[in-house]
């Protein structure tokens, strides 16, 4: 199915047809521009919208078209707003208003009024935030014309964000097993997130699972194990006649398995829980990796909260550089001016954190009361991330994030056999850590390279959910005030 954004104009009939004829081509000009700015998906031009009825009727058609994501509005000429009601009260997709115009430049020595009339955005587009504004519509505001590179970067922060939604909306989760015991931070109203999120959550038994990797062939696993070698640097041990090779062959039908089993039943996110293995003899590891980096959701420790925001950074940073993962806060490197956290987890961290070659390793494991797992090794690439968590806070959930930027280890970590990150937060160690503390922010999180902060804003814009940014210039005082004037405005916002 392609995505497609719909783009419609606003205009009206008091300036003549000549006018709305002009309106209908440079609005398509527009659109094409749009699509040529690199948009992922499909920029669907719309006839221009001068009634009530033919804009209630579109915005109906928006809603009842699967394909539709989400739909950018522009005035062209004024266009009054009165007549925008009955549409916006109905429109049910993401909404962005594109406030921009035809022209770059006032064409100084030829404008008349026929020009002023028909060039007004300036105006038409003031009515409609109004209208937006009186409504409470919830949108995205961007200005500019649109071959400003600015103005096309977050028209597809939005479009990116309307499709991570899209995701959400229309996503199933496997959880294998429950939450592990007695955590509080990874459990959360199920009900709710399908209110608000549209994810479906449901349990099956770990056991179909183990059924399921039982019944995989040594053939085809043999044929993973053989691509495993042409992807990674394999320890011997593990590799064709190696004394441990068995539990790489393992390993491949867990994978197979796990993945046969997230598509028979339509799920592109899931979650394992150590505490319940059932007969599995491995705890997933490199399994869990790979299948991350086909794009699904996951999250560790029945934590299916972070597993939707893995599979919403995915989908949002299709085509781009980078990657995204579950990742965990875990230790601090405190030395005075070269505060790191470094980030991991006991397995599951996705290799499109790199474009290096990871190692494929096996070692024991405290956790699970399991054969020692397969792992994939390796340090996630320096450049800018993001850390972003969610947590059910009891009446809403809230995402909270910090920018970071992702450096190498000091120095080689020859004894942590796990994939790693090693991070600088902004806007320094002390703030970041006192404001995550302040909001409640889980210690599991979905770090994605690919994408950034306004993408996230935008996704929980759209979804109507708190986010709380940490970032370069937050201050802890300031940062406290804006958590309670959320949880006012969010307590408000949501009614009786
Ligand atoms: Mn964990």
């Amino acid at each position: 199915m392609t995505q497609q954004v719909w783009f419609i104009t606003g205009s009206q009939g008091l300036y003549g047809p000549e006018v709305v004829e002009q309106v209908a081509e440079n609005s398509q000009r527009i659109a094409a521009a749009l699509q040529e700015s690199g948009l992922i998906a499909e920029v669907v031009w719309k006839p221009t919208l001068t009634s009530k009825d033919s804009i209630r009727r579109m915005m109906l058609e928006a809603n009842s078209t699967d394909e539709c994501i989400g739909v950018i509005a522009w005035m062209h000429t004024f266009s009054p707003a009165k007549m925008w009601i009955a549409g916006l009260d109905a429109l049910c997709k993401p909404l962005c208003h594109l406030h921009t115009q035809a022209n770059v430049e006032l064409p100084w020595s030829t404008i008349d009024m026929d020009f002023m009339n028909l060039n007004q955005a300036a105006h038409g587009d003031r009515e409609f935030g109004y209208i937006e504004s009186r409504l409470a519509i919830s949108r995205k505001t961007v200005v500019g014309h649109v071959s400003n590179p600015a103005v096309a970067k977050r028209l597809d922060e939005w479009v990116r964000a309307a499709a991570g939604a899209a995701a959400t909306r229309s996503m199933k989760l496997i959880r294998f097993g429950d939450n592990i015991r007695d955590v509080a931070v990874t459990e959360g109203d199920k009900v709710e997130a399908e209110h608000v999120f549209g994810v479906s959550v449901n349990t099956y038994g770990v056991n179909d699972l183990a059924n399921a990797v039982a019944q995989v062939s040594d053939v085809a696993a043999e044929s993973l194990c053989a691509e495993y070698q042409d992807r990674y640097d394999v320890a011997p041990e593990l590799g064709g006649g190696g004394g441990r090779h068995d539990s790489l062959v393992y390993s491949a039908k867990l994978e197979i398995a796990l993945r046969g089993f997230l598509e028979v039943h339509g799920a592109t996110a899931f979650t394992t829980n150590f505490e319940d293995l059932g007969t599995l003899a491995q705890l997933p590891g490199m399994s869990v990796q790979r299948l991350m980096a086909d794009g699904y959701g996951f999250g560790a420790e029945g934590d299916w909260k972070t597993a939707i925001l893995v599979r919403a950074a995915k989908v949002m940073g299709q085509g781009l550089s980078g990657g995204a993962s579950l990742m965990e806060d875990y230790t601090y490197h405190l030395a005075p001016g070269q505060e790191r956290i470094l980030g991991a987890h006991m397995l599951e961290v996705c290799p499109s954190l790199t474009q290096q070659r990871p190692k494929c390793e096996i070692h024991p494991l405290g956790i699970g009361n399991r054969a020692d797992p397969v792992r994939l090794v390796f340090d996630a690439d320096p450049g800018p991330a993001i850390v972003v968590s969610l947590a059910d806070m009891r009446d809403r959930f809230r995402l909270t994030a910090n920018t970071v930027q992702i450096v190498g280890p000091d120095q080689p970590l020859p004894n942590l056999p796990v994939a790693r990150a090693v991070w600088v937060p902004d806007p320094d160690f002390y703030t970041s850590a006192e404001c995550w503390l302040t909001a409640g922010g889980a210690h599991h999180t979905c770090i994605s390279t690919a994408i950034g902060a306004d993408t996230w804003a935008d996704f929980a814009e759209i979804a109507g959910t708190e986010f709380a940014l940490i970032t370069k210039g937050t201050t802890t005082r300031a940062f406290s005030k804006e958590l309670r004037w959320n949880q006012a405005y969010h307590r408000l916002a949501r009614g009786l």
